[in-house]
């Protein structure tokens, strides 16, 4: 048989970092990147006879996430202990949720090749994230920083409703763009705020039943998702071939090698030990607490682009593309304020600010210039100031540098020569330069004409008004 004969299948749990002011269980805050052990406190350092208190804002922003994925709001939930030894988890159990979890039964919709798809959500629990281990390049052995001990995580797990790689990237963009919008997450991949348990398992065409899955833990780059699902898929099937059987175990996806590594044997849920956190209240809400939050959502993604169609007349592809992060569309919306040229900031977004966020693997959130920034460049091209290709130019030193456009054209000498003396001097010394040119302009080939036109453009380093240029070649060409 070949892997045409087998079906995959994928379900996710995706953790994100819920951006909280502070931990779940105390009052640490939770910015990211501060010197070792300094947002710590007995209570997540879990000094025996410490009580955690659980914080409101990450109930609300739990419920926040259900609401946002169509889920069921549970109004009886609690929290679980789930029993393990971490090095980096001093307490020896996570506080998580076992059998009653805040959210249930949601969904989200995709766009795949072949249309819209619904990926079902089988439930949104709250629980603390671990401390980080350091290894010790110098003095060998691993150093424990429990900043990250206590940060609230929720937790999403998918039901095995990904049938491929493509899919499952759709679907992490989308989740991380509703979080995004509602504002309960940075979702910052490089930080680790919003990473994935990739589960995968294939079956013969036709089987109904479910093969046997292995689990990729703490997934962050698109890139590395996708390669470790198709490494996988392909190990999966060479296993069963071979006239194996696939193991279910937690393995490591190695960027470098480009291979999967066991772990260790898949741990079932009886090993964890679950029994309800005997510290903590039972987490009762009411219909109202949940009605309230409802009516407080933000705009999601789909609203605002239902109304860039209708608004700014924008083609579906280029709204999902700018609706795909709050963050671009947040930019496409501000710049718009400031230049009143949805068309010209909606071509830089999907064209060369997607390029670069492409090539550079850089999350929109990351960008380093501001709307303010893109809105004036676009007013220095409206008016006339800069050509469009040294628009393209500024762009890359927003990228680079990021700094007022005007004042980024003035250090570089890109100001466009749009002075009629200017342009004519060009013009002359690149006619006198190519005669045959000439000749062959008024011998019928049109070419030829963008061919002086260019070389003016070189001549001036790309700062002539092309119009003006393309004008005045014309009128002296017909002398
Ligand atoms: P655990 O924490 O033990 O990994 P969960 O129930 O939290 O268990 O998550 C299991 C994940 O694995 C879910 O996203 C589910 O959709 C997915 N899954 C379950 N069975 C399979 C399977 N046979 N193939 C692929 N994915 C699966
Ligand atoms: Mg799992
Ligand atoms: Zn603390």
């Amino acid at each position: 048989m070949s892997s045409e004969d087998y079906e995959v299948i994928i379900g996710l749990e995706v953790h994100a970092e819920l951006s909280t002011k502070t931990k779940i269980f105390c009052s640490c805050p939770t910015t990211f990147g501060a010197e070792p052990n300094t947002q710590v406190c007995p209570v997540c350092m879990a000094m025996p006879g410490t009580l955690p208190v659980l914080n409101e804002k990450v109930v609300e922003y739990a419920v926040k996430a259900g609401l946002a994925t169509n889920c069921e709001i549970s109004r009886n939930s609690k929290n679980d202990r789930k029993n393990y030894f971490y090095p980096d988890t001093p307490r020896a159990y996570q506080i998580s949720q076992y059998d009653k979890p805040l959210c249930e039964h949601g969904f989200i919709e995709i766009e795949t090749s072949n249309g819209k798809k619904k990926i079902r959500i089988t439930r949104i629990h709250i629980e603390d994230d671990a401390g980080k281990l350091n290894h010790d390049e110098l003095g060998g052995g691993s150093l424990v920083d429990l900043n990250r001990a206590g940060v609230p995580l929720i937790e999403i797990v998918s039901e095995p409703d990904l049938r491929d790689a493509e899919e499952v990237e759709q679907y992490l963009r989308k989740l991380k763009s509703i979080l995004e919008y509602i504002e309960v997450s940075d979702c910052k991949m490089q930080e680790g705020s919003y990473r994935a348990d990739v589960n995968v398992s294939v079956r013969k065409k036709g089987d109904e039943k479910l093969g046997t899955r292995t689990e990729m833990k703490n997934m962050n780059s698109f890139r590395s998702i996708t390669r470790a699902i198709e490494y996988e898929i392909n190990r999966q099937i060479d296993v069963i071939e071979d006239g194996g059987k696939v193991e279910q175990e937690t393995l490591r996806w190695d960027d470098v090698s480009g291979k999967t590594f066991s772990m260790r044997d898949k741990e079932d849920a009886q090993d964890y030990r679950y029994f309800p956190d005997p510290d903590l209240v039972a987490i009762k809400l009411s219909d109202e607490y949940i009605e309230n939050i409802k009516n407080n959502l933000p705009e999601l993604p789909e609203s605002r682009k239902q109304r860039y169609l209708e608004q700014y007349n924008l083609s579906e592809k280029d709204a999902n593309i700018i609706t795909s992060s709050k963050y671009l569309s947040d930019l496409f919306e501000k710049a718009i304020e400031v230049c009143h040229n949805p068309k010209a900031v909606n071509n830089w977004i999907i064209s060369d600010i997607s390029r670069i966020l492409n090539e550079t693997e850089m999350d929109p959130i990351e960008i380093p210039f501001d709307a303010h920034q893109l809105g004036n460049l676009v007013i220095l091209i409206d008016k006339g100031t800069i050509s469009s290709s040294i628009g393209k130019k500024v762009l890359v030193e927003l990228f680079e540098n990021p700094r007022e456009p005007e004042e980024i054209i003035k250090e570089k000498g890109w100001i466009q020569i749009s002075e009629e003396g200017a342009i004519k001097e060009v013009v002359l010394k690149v006619l006198e330069a190519n005669p045959q040119s000439i000749t062959d302009y008024k011998n019928g080939k049109d070419r030829a004409l963008g061919f002086l036109v260019g070389q003016a453009m070189k001549e001036t380093k790309g700062k002539a008004n092309p119009q003006m240029l393309n004008k005045m070649f014309l009128e002296e060409l017909a002398k």
